[in-house]
Parts: structure tokens; C-alpha cells; sequence
């Protein structure tokens, strides 16, 4: 019963019913995907920017699925959290990273990202305190990132949840910082132990002077807050130079490593031992 005649606004086109069919799609592959097998955890190196050596990696899920390929999390994040699918999947990857980590050197540390929806969840304590029992690691080095967005409409509940992190020996970071809703007066009523900076602001740093003064900003307001500070997304060693004489403690991104499987992360070491 579409309406097509003069003065009628025809508001479903078969090209919407298709979309809307391959949206429905995207779904229920999404929602089976974890019992099929297809979500794996890649680690990234996080390394020390005096040293380089690496201090923990951060967790990021991968998706690969049989037809559609490798699905990038931007691509899939929003709908699990849409569908709420982003709980189930949340927890997978916290238990999987946790019973991984515990495997490593005891110096290395995982750090696992957090949806909003995952945060502002009642569980989320009890969450970790079970995979943290199931897998042996040691609080201390678990470390939790959200984003700004939490802090949007935060509450005493946010307070507490933070609080009660703190109290488990997890340390947490404000990821991607910069690009959202930050707020100085945030940082200053919610004690974060650490600050990312976000790629974006990296990327431009030896290009762009405002780039770099937002950047020398937020690394005086962490030092000043006694908060650890790591700039993502990092590619050159143009970049890398800059960001250390500005005082950049830690440095993630591809200079460094790739995300990579478990399997992958001391191969390297073992083959040049090797060697
Ligand atoms: P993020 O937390 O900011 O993670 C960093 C992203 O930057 C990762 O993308 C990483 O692969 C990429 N990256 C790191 N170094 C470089 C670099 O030098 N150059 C470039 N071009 N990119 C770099 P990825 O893995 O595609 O993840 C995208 C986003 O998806 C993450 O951004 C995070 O917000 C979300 N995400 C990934 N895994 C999870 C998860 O397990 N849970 C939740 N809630 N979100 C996740
Ligand atoms: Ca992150
Ligand atoms: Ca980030
Ligand atoms: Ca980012």
C-alpha cells in the first residue's frame, strides 16, 4: 500500500526494504558470531616512550566473519550496542584478555575497552571480579578504558563505579581523549590514572601547531593531576620525537606494533632468541 499519487510523500522505497533486510542481516550474523566462533581479541603493544619497551597491550576485538570478511569494530560496536549484544560481548572479551594476559610476563599489563553501556551496567563490578578470580590475574594489572561519553551524564553512580574499580587494584583511562565532550572540571572530579590521547590530535602534531598545543595542554593537565599519560595512534618517528619532548610517557600505535593474535605477540622475541 505505498502511496505514490500527487501530494503523497512516498516514505518506503523498495531500496529502504533492502537496506532494511540488510541491516536485519548484519544482526543476526552479529548475534551469532560469538557461539560460531568468528571474534577473536588482538593485542596492541603499549610501550614506555623513554625505552620503548613494551608495558602491556590494549585488547581490541576483531570480528571475522565466513562471507563478509574482516568486520571493523566501527562497524560493529555501534550495532552490538544497538542490539544488545554489547554486554555478551563485552564479557567475552574481558575473560578472554584476562585469562591471556595471565599467561604473560607478570610486568605486562592488558588494558580492555569498555562500552558505556557495559559501564553504566549494575554487574560491571561483579563482571570483573569474576574474571578475575576465573583467570588468576592480578588486579593490579588489569587496566579498564572508557571513553568520555560516560562521563556525560554522570552521577554519583559514575563516582562509585570508578570508586569501586580503584578498589578491585585496576587502573582506568580516559580513552580517545580530546574528541568528545572533555571537560577539565571532569578530570579533576573523577581521578583518572591515566589520559590517551587520541590519534587525531597525533596525527597532526608535526604539522600543526594547534594540534601540538592541545596536546602539550593535556599532558601539563595530566602531569598536574598526577596522571599517567599515552598518545595513540602513532606512525612516525617524527611524531614519536615530538611527542617525547613534550613529555609523553607512553606511546601506542603502529610505530610500535600492530594489533595482533595472542598467538602472534612473543613470536618475535622467540625467534630472534633463536636466531
Ligand atoms: P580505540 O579504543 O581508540 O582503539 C585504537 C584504534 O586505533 C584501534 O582500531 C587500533 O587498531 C587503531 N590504531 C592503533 N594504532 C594505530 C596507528 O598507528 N594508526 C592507525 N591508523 N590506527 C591505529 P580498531 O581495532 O579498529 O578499533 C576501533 C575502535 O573500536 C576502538 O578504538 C574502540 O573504540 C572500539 N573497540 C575495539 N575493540 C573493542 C572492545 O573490545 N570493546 C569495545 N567496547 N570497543 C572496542
Ligand atoms: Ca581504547
Ligand atoms: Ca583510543
Ligand atoms: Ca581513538
Amino acid at each position: 500500500a505505498k502511496g505514490s499519487g500527487r501530494g503523497r510523500v512516498c516514505v518506503f522505497r523498495p531500496e529502504m526494504h533492502d537496506r532494511l533486510e540488510q541491516k536485519r542481516a548484519f544482526e543476526e550474523d552479529l548475534r551469532k558470531a560469538l557461539v560460531n566462533g568468528e571474534m577473536e581479541v588482538y593485542y596492541q603493544p603499549q610501550a614506555s616512550a623513554a625505552t620503548r619497551v613494551i608495558e602491556g597491550y590494549e585488547a581490541l576485538l576483531r570480528w571475522k566473519h565466513p562471507m563478509r570478511g574482516s568486520v571493523p569494530p566501527c562497524d560493529f560496536i555501534p550495532v552490538a550496542e544497538e542490539i544488545g549484544m554489547i554486554n555478551l560481548l563485552g564479557e567475552w572479551v574481558l575473560k578472554t584478555a584476562c585469562i591471556e594476559a595471565a599467561g604473560w610476563p607478570s610486568h605486562l599489563k592488558v588494558a580492555v575497552n569498555l562500552s558505556p553501556i557495559q559501564f553504566r551496567k549494575k554487574s560491571l563490578l561483579q563482571t570483573i571480579v569474576s574474571a578475575l578470580a576465573y583467570s588468576g590475574l592480578d588486579p593490579k594489572r588489569l587496566e579498564v578504558e572508557i571513553t568520555e561519553s560516560v562521563l556525560l551524564d554522570a552521577n554519583h553512580k559514575t563516582a562509585d563505579t570508578l570508586d569501586g574499580l580503584r578498589q578491585l587494584g585496576i587502573t582506568v583511562a580516559m580513552d580517545d581523549f580530546g574528541t568528545g565532550y572533555s571537560s577539565l572540571g571532569n578530570l579533576r572530579r573523577f581521578a583518572f590514572d591515566k589520559i590517551k590521547i587520541d590519534r587525531s590530535f597525533v596525527q597532526d602534531i608535526t604539522t600543526r601547531a594547534d594540534a601540538m598545543s592541545i596536546i602539550n595542554l593535556v599532558i601539563g593537565v595530566a602531569k598536574g593531576l598526577g596522571m599517567a599519560i599515552t598518545a595513540e595512534g602513532i606512525e612516525t618517528e617524527e611524531q614519536f620525537e615530538c611527542l617525547k619532548r613534550l613529555g609523553c610517557e607512553q606511546i601506542q600505535g603502529y610505530l610500535i606494533g600492530r594489533p595482533m593474535p595472542a598467538s602472534q605477540l612473543f613470536a618475535d622475541q622467540r625467534s630472534k632468541t633463536a636466531d
